[in-house]
């Protein structure tokens, strides 16, 4: 039998033994060339554009030589104003690409000994910026289509005869969302947070004109028929039937989103659920490459990614 990828030295290119082996100069470095590829990491200014600048001695900030404004490797990326060292947020990197279910802000606030707001606060930038892949794409192709229910979880009471139907709308907390995923068969998973699973439909209407959907048996998906090519499998009967009809792949990424929330978040807001179903979904359809190619991906979409208007300052703000 083939070997399982991930137990391959192949998915193994890069480990926290080496980040801190090579220290924090090697880590500055390494954001350097990722935030400035196409000068090979020569510094570029930010607000200008300008090639020539002149290092500020002591410290890891440049001075633009045509606008002189001063700015860093992260000036006007997610990671603006940071204060962890280099070092530690390629370490915090990679422990959030290793951790295939997902990571509590808990655990990684432990493993790089890091104050737990900053590990929160840095994981949703994290989440943000790998969201960025899909910000201007399209789903389209075959694709399959499922929605499932996320928080609103009512506690039962202690004693039976305080017990309520969790069941009944009057109960609910309005804390419930539905995801609803699009997975591409050959390609990127899809995730929108929305109140009722057959607001799927009009999400389903703005894929690219041509895709073939498949869904499940619920109801609701029914009025795929009247204007999209779609396909339904009956779970009751099979799991798949013999002409690829199926939902097994959009099963998948919610299987792993359920074991993020449930194994690893516990609780999740209505509000940050978004984030999450991104991050299942980028772990899901990055989960053949190499922990190091998804580390550089992470790291490169970051620092091409501008300051987070939700996450820059948050504990400020709520504070
Ligand atoms: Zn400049």
């Amino acid at each position: 039998m083939a070997q399982h990828f991930l137990l391959s030295a192949e998915a193994r290119t890069l480990s926290l033994r080496d980040i801190y082996r090579g220290g924090e100069q090697s880590a500055y470095e390494t954001f350097k060339r990722m935030r400035w590829a196409d000068t090979h990491g020569q510094p570029v200014c930010p607000a200008c554009g300008c090639l020539d600048s002149k290092p500020i001695k002591d410290r890891p900030t440049f001075r633009c030589i045509a606008c002189n404004k001063q700015f860093s490797v992260t000036s006007g990326t997610i990671f603006a104003s940071r204060k962890m060292a280099y070092v530690d947020l390629l370490a915090a990197i990679c422990i959030f690409v290793n951790a295939a279910k997902g990571l509590s802000a808990l655990q990684l606030s432990r493993d790089i000994d890091c104050q737990y707001k900053t590990a929160f606060v840095l994981s949703h930038k994290l989440r943000e910026a790998l969201a960025a892949e899909l910000a201007d794409a399209t789903p389209g192709g075959e694709i399959e289509i499922d929605g499932a229910y996320f928080g609103g979880h009512i506690r039962p009471a202690n004693f039976k005869e305080k017990r309520i139907d969790r069941r009944k709308a009057v109960h609910q907390t309005g804390q419930r969302r539905v995801v609803v995923a699009l997975r591409e068969r050959q390609g990127r998973t899809y995730t929108h947070v929305v109140t009722s699973e057959a607001d799927g439909l009009s999400i389903a209407a703005k894929a690219r004109k041509g895709s073939t959907f498949y869904a499940d048996e619920a109801s609701h998906w029914d009025a795929l028929h009247d204007s999209l090519v779609a396909f339904r499998i009956n779970h009751s009967e099979a799991y798949s039937y013999l002409d690829g009809v199926h939902t097994n792949g959009v099963e998948s990424f919610f299987s792993r989103l359920r074991r993020m929330v449930s194994g690893q978040h516990h609780h999740v807001s209505p509000q940050y659920l978004y984030q999450y179903a991104n991050h299942a979904a980028w772990l899901e359809d990055h989960r053949r490459h190499s922990n190091g190619a998804n580390a550089f991906a992470i790291l490169g979409g970051a620092l091409n990614h501008p300051v987070s208007r939700v996450w820059a300052g948050y504990w400020q703000r709520s504070n």
